[in-house]
């Protein structure tokens, strides 16, 4: 008995210290061509319902406004009961988000945004009775920019799947917003088509979640569309290649037969129960993302590790406490209360003549730049000396090296590393079946690398 006892008492504390596994499920809820999908979500909703699983339901503003004006109370009742983001307004009409964005700077690119999608979020806090708790881009049409419109939208949490920009295939802090995206080995969808690679899948995941298990613990995404439960091809393939035909124009997407979807509905329900019955698993939705990771903002700072690290090169840094984006650590190296701010409108040139700057112009360059990012919650692209100037990693590693006493600093040179995080194929990861023929937007990776000061690992609390 006593052994038994101690078995257990092992095996409990054994699962007490094993990083805990969440698995975020949701469903870009879009089609509002085929009115089948709307029964697709009624029953998706309804069957995760009878397993006690919540879900997110990314909801396109026409999509919500055509269950209204189709009387579906019954679907907008069901997806309520789950958690409701926003998918973009139209989701496929021309031009995509990525499209208009491309030409447009930081604070242009977000006013054009939100000009364009506030009415979408609008609809749906009217019809769903909440603001969205995320949102995600149709298809690969993603851009930067959104984050700024999004967090004045009251919209905290970036959740979907793309190349763009990632850490370590799991949740990150990126201009202030808390990312599911590019999760690699941590999104697992089961294949909808064919009942017998279940097996797999459920090898899979479980590898998945034994891997996080083993260390802190993470996300584990999944993801579907409610309109592949009832259709063979997406419902937007109307809009094909920057096509943008009159609504009286639009073609439905052709059916599954009855015994197909139930097929596809069986696959996911068997695919749940899997993920389920794992101890230490738990299904959260996008609005449980935020309350189960840390704040945005890293706790303590030694400020003469950071002073390391960022001399060396400018990068986020992880310690055993807390994680700290360089926009912070930079805010902490300047004696500033750090706050959420934003990365640089520019990539600053550094145009100094000479190898030292004395040191009180070393110190007004600091407070101007400190002046600068209280005043705008922004990172300046240069810092003057003078009527010379310093970008602002050549800023960054001069002042981590500075000793605080010395009569002359000694320039010294940045090393971004943080933009490694960030794609620079601008044509694959842009590839999507709706932009025109051979888009890329080489201009949007680049403002995501200007934005990649503030990226850093989430930690889980
Ligand atoms: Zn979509």
């Amino acid at each position: 008995m006593l052994r038994f006892l101690l078995i257990l008492f092992l095996s409990a504390a054994a699962l007490v210290a094993r990083g805990p596994v969440y698995v975020v499920l949701w469903f870009d809820t879009e089609d509002y061509i085929e009115p089948a999908a709307d029964d697709a979500a009624l029953r998706l909703a309804t069957d995760l319902d009878k397993l006690g699983v919540r879900a997110t339901f990314k909801v396109v503003g026409e999509k919500a406004r055509v269950l209204e004006s189709r009387g579906r109370t019954d679907v907008i009742r069901a997806l309520a009961h789950h958690d409701i983001g926003y998918h973009s307004n139209y989701h496929s009409i021309q031009p995509t988000p990525a499209l208009y964005l491309r030409g447009m700077g930081w604070l242009d690119g977000a006013a054009e945004f939100e000009r364009r999608e506030r009415p979408g979020v609008d609809d749906i806090r009217r019809i769903f009775g909440v603001t969205p708790s995320c949102y995600g881009q149709p298809g690969s049409s993603w851009g930067p920019q959104t984050y700024r419109a999004l967090l004045r939208l009251g919209i905290p949490v970036y959740l979907d799947e793309g190349e763009q920009v990632g850490l370590g295939e799991q949740t990150f802090w990126l201009g202030g917003m808390l990312h599911v995206f590019h999760m690699g080995r941590n999104l697992i969808r089961a294949e909808l088509n064919d009942e017998s690679h279940l097996s797999q899948t459920f090898e899979k995941f479980d590898r998945a979640a034994e891997a996080l298990e083993s260390g802190n613990g993470g996300v584990i995404s999944i993801y579907y569309h409610p309109t592949e439960f009832v259709t063979t091809a997406f419902w937007d393939l109307n809009f094909a290649k920057g096509a943008n035909p009159e609504r009286s124009d639009w073609k439905k997407p052709p059916r599954r037969t009855p015994e197909d979807s139930e097929r596809c509905y069986r696959i996911l329900n068997r695919y749940v129960e899997h993920a389920k019955s794992r101890p230490g698993v738990r299904f959260v939705t996008a609005r449980e993302l935020p309350l189960i990771y840390e704040s945005a903002l890293g706790r303590g700072g030694d400020r003469a590790l950071i002073a390391r690290h960022m001399a060396e090169h400018q990068n986020f840094l992880v310690t055993d406490q807390s994680a700290f984006s360089a926009a912070e650590m930079l805010e902490i190296l300047l004696g500033i209360e750090p706050a959420v701010v934003e990365g640089p409108l520019a990539r600053g040139q550094t145009a100094f003549r000479g190898s030292e700057i004395s040191r009180p112009a070393f110190e007004r360059a600091k407070a101007d730049a400190a002046g600068f990012i209280r005043a705008n919650r922004r990172l300046p692209a240069e810092v003057w000396i003078g009527s010379e100037k310093l970008s602002l990693t050549d800023f960054a590693a001069t002042l981590a090296a500075d000793n605080g006493v010395s009569g002359a600093i000694a320039l010294r040179k940045g090393n971004l590393e943080f933009e490694k995080y960030v794609a620079t194929d601008a044509q694959r990861t842009f590839n999507w079946p709706i932009h025109p023929e051979g888009f890329s937007a080489p201009e949007l990776l680049e403002l995501a690398r200007l934005q990649a000061w503030t990226l850093k690992p989430a930690r889980l609390k």
